[in-house]
């Protein structure tokens, strides 16, 4: 071999080509979560990654497909649709309580204009605190799809009608793409959930005066958790930050609904075969930082048997009885709250067959 003696086989990422292990040691020595952006031909992933030694953890996260649901109905995979997927994570990650990241881009080259700082302008955009450069960014027009619009306006009918078939499937006019773009702000999302479900009832958590050492001096805040649900099947968890209660009240509430779920219930217990919807289906396991909470399914009338943050949160999920086990710091509401929340979570994530779904009287 050429290489002599010496030669190393490299990292297995590194020969895939998947990584660069020199700038990932670089970024993780932060110490600050990353806003990660990959690009595909189709859509964007943008997610929000803490490291641990462990591997990384995902905090938050928007997908392209994601845009949909709001109400966007232009390509995912275009800058605009990828400026929205940043928009969306960015979003999302202000409601989970993380407002500063740094941005890491993986292999890709940092191009001036191009889809990642679209993505990264979305997050910035959003609120989201990410050391920058403003001259990165694509043109604003370039943003609302303006420069596809006229593309489109300057074809024939015939023309139009090839180029643009995947538009004009989902009933959207070409030229209309920079007003749709609006409407894919995920702005407009606090108004959809409130159309979608309107009986959301609010309960705040948890109330706390956080204090920040910043160089123009001491800096108090209060920050609040809420919690939002209809008590049948929906529930959401956000914080909100700021220097009067009234404001981080609403923003928690604001956030509650960005982060909104639906939660799979059933009547999971063996013992138990009345079919209602009624407790979880499964056993299932959330973790927060140091607390981790395990969810149980429990026959009907057995109440909720955890701790009163954890009950705020079934109730308003719609969720009558459970076995909890829970480990770690439990008495810190924050993260009680959060591990009850990705235990839910985590429900929707459980594969099973239809048939045992249905066994199990899980709708959904
Ligand atoms: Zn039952």
């Amino acid at each position: 071999m050429a290489h002599g003696s010496n030669y190393k086989v490299a990292f297995r990422r590194r020969r895939e080509g998947k990584t660069d292990y020199g700038a990932r040691i670089k970024l993780i020595d932060y110490e600050k979560p990353r806003l990660v952006v990959r690009i595909s031909n189709n859509q964007a992933t943008v997610q929000i990654v803490d490291y641990s030694p462990e591997g990384d953890i995902t905090r938050t996260s928007a997908v392209g497909k994601q845009l949909a649901d709001y109400g966007y109905l232009g390509n995912t995979g275009n800058i605009t649709g990828v400026y929205l997927t940043g928009y969306l994570c960015g979003k999302r990650a202000l409601a989970a309580g993380i407002d500063y990241a740094i941005l890491d881009i993986g292999l890709r080259s940092p191009i001036k204009g191009s889809k990642i700082f679209a993505a990264l302008k979305g997050a910035v955009d959003a609120g989201l605190e990410v050391p920058h450069g403003d001259f990165i960014f694509p043109e604003d027009e370039r943003i609302r799809g303006e420069h596809i619009a006229n593309y489109a306006e300057s074809l024939d009918d015939d023309e139009k009608a090839k180029k643009f078939s995947k538009y004009l499937e989902r009933g959207l006019e070409p030229a209309d793409l920079p007003a749709n773009f609006e409407k894919g702000l995920p702005i407009m999302e606090l108004e959809i959930v409130d159309a979608l479900i309107p009986d959301l009832e609010e309960e705040v958590m948890d109330v706390n005066l956080v204090q920040r050492m910043h160089k123009s001096g001491r800096k108090v805040n209060f920050r609040v958790i809420v919690a939002v649900g209809n008590k049948d099947g929906y529930v959401g968890l956000g914080q909100g930050k700021a220097k009067e209660v009234g404001p981080a009240i609403r923003k928690a509430v604001d956030n509650a609904k960005y982060n909104i779920i639906k939660v799979r219930r059933g009547c999971g217990d063996w013992g138990c075969v009345c079919g209602r919807e009624h407790t979880v289906p499964f056993k299932v396991q959330g973790k927060t930082s140091s607390v981790s909470v395990n969810l149980m399914p429990a026959p009907a009338g057995v109440g909720l048997v955890i701790g009163d943050v954890g009950k705020t949160i079934l109730k308003l999920a719609g969720i009558h009885d459970v076995w909890s086990q829970s480990f770690g710091q439990t008495q810190t509401t924050v993260n009680f709250a959060n591990a009850v929340f990705n235990a839910l979570k985590t429900l929707s994530e459980v594969k099973a067959t239809q048939e045992d779904l249905k066994k199990m009287g899980v709708n959904y």
